[in-house]
Order: C-alpha cells, then sequence, then structure tokens
C-alpha cells in the first residue's frame, strides 16, 4: 500500500488528505497548529463572522430609513462578538471519529445486522468505521475463508459507504475501513 504524509491541515491540505485516503492510500496529516488551517482559524470564517457583526451594527444605527423605531443606542459588547466567531468557527470544524465494529467468524446473521445497522449509523454521521474480524484458536487455520464476512459485511452497506482500506490480516485478526460515500 502507498504511504503519504500530508503537511498542513487547511483546506489545501486535508482535500488532499482525504482523497488520497479514498484512492487507497494510507495517509498522515501533520498539522502544526489548528486543523481547518487560515480559512477556518483566521481567514474566511472569522473575517466573515466579524463583518457581519459590523454590518448588523450598521443597520441598528439606520433603523429609522428602515421605518423602524428602537429605543436607545445599540451597544456593542466585543467579548460577545469575539464569542461569536469562535462558536462559527467550531461548528464548522468537524471532528471525523474512527468506531469499531468486532465480528466473528461465526456471528449469526441477526448479530451481523445488528453490526451493519450501527455501522450504518456512524458512516451516515460522517464517521470513519474500523470492522474487525477477530479469530481464536483453530479459527486461525480459515482466516482466508472467511473473508467474505467483511466483503459482505461492505457489501451491505454500499449504498453509503466505500471501502477506504481493503480487508488486511493484522495479527489474529482481518481489518477494513470504511468511509462514508460523497
Ligand atoms: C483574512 C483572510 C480572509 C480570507 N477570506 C477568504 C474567503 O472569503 N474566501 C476564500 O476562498 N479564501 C479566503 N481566504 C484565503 C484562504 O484562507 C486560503 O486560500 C486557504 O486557507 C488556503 O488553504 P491552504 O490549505 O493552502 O493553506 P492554509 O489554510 O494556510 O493552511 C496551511 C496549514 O499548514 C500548517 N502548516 C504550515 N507549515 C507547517 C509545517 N511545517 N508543519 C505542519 N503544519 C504546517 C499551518 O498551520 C496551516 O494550518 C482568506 C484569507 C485570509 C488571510
Amino acid at each position: 500500500m502507498k504511504r503519504l504524509t500530508v503537511i498542513g491541515g487547511g483546506p489545501g491540505g486535508y482535500t488532499a488528505a482525504f482523497a488520497a485516503a479514498r484512492a487507497g492510500m494510507e495517509v498522515t496529516l501533520v498539522e502544526a497548529a489548528h486543523l481547518g488551517g487560515t480559512c477556518l482559524n483566521s481567514g474566511c470564517i472569522p473575517t466573515k463572522t466579524l463583518k457581519a457583526s459590523a454590518e448588523a451594527l450598521e443597520t441598528a444605527l439606520r433603523l429609522a430609513e428602515f421605518g423602524i423605531t428602537c429605543e436607545g443606542t445599540p451597544h456593542v459588547d466585543p467579548a460577545a462578538v469575539l464569542a461569536r466567531k469562535e462558536k462559527e468557527a467550531r461548528k464548522k470544524q468537524k471532528v471525523i471519529e474512527i468506531k469499531e465494529i468486532r465480528l466473528s467468524p461465526n456471528i449469526d446473521t441477526n448479530d451481523l445486522n445488528t453490526k451493519i445497522n450501527a455501522a450504518k449509523k456512524f458512516l451516515t454521521k460522517g464517521d470513519r468505521v474500523k470492522v474487525t474480524l477477530r479469530f481464536r484458536g483453530r479459527e486461525m487455520a480459515h482466516m482466508a475463508s472467511s473473508k467474505h464476512i467483511l466483503d459482505d459485511f461492505a457489501e451491505a452497506l454500499s449504498d453509503v459507504c466505500v471501502v477506504e482500506k481493503a480487508p488486511k490480516v493484522e495479527g489474529r485478526s482481518m481489518t477494513m475501513f470504511l468511509t462514508e460515500k460523497r
């Protein structure tokens, strides 16, 4: 598997990292400051939020022109204006979690369907799902013939997800990663 390290978690970096992960690479993203880069933390979003507050004040000072009367003079609370700016940035900072679903080679159909439904909920929320098939004792001798359990699991969710990393043996387990289809 190809490995890629992306330096910088701004719009350029994270878009490249997601595209590479979808193409099947193992990606590490390194960010020195805050995810979201200039755009989210000091550029586009913060400046637009502050500009919106300034425009609201400007309109409030000219309410009479719009045929609206209001008692008193508008008061600006700088701390509240900055708090709103931070809140807007946080709303757009989406954290993607990795959820794990564990299966065993002899899982029954009902349990499997329950796990598939749980994975569907995680995926549609935007989280990544690591599906682990765990082998014990003599089950280890039949690892290859159990791979279809992971393939079937992914197939059952193919309307909402893509396989980001195909099934791979790691010690006593076989794992794959699923991610939301866009
Ligand atoms: C005030 C302002 C307003 C803006 N408004 C708009 C707008 O309205 N619309 C618009 O389209 N664009 C706007 N932009 C431009 C937009 O912010 C940039 O085009 C965009 O952020 C560029 O994305 P990027 O990923 O290339 O770089 P950045 O967003 O700058 O991300 C680079 C990231 O790399 C990290 N980094 C740097 N060096 C290292 C290192 N050695 N190791 C690890 N991490 C590192 C940084 O911490 C940073 O998070 C605005 C910019 C500013 C400054």
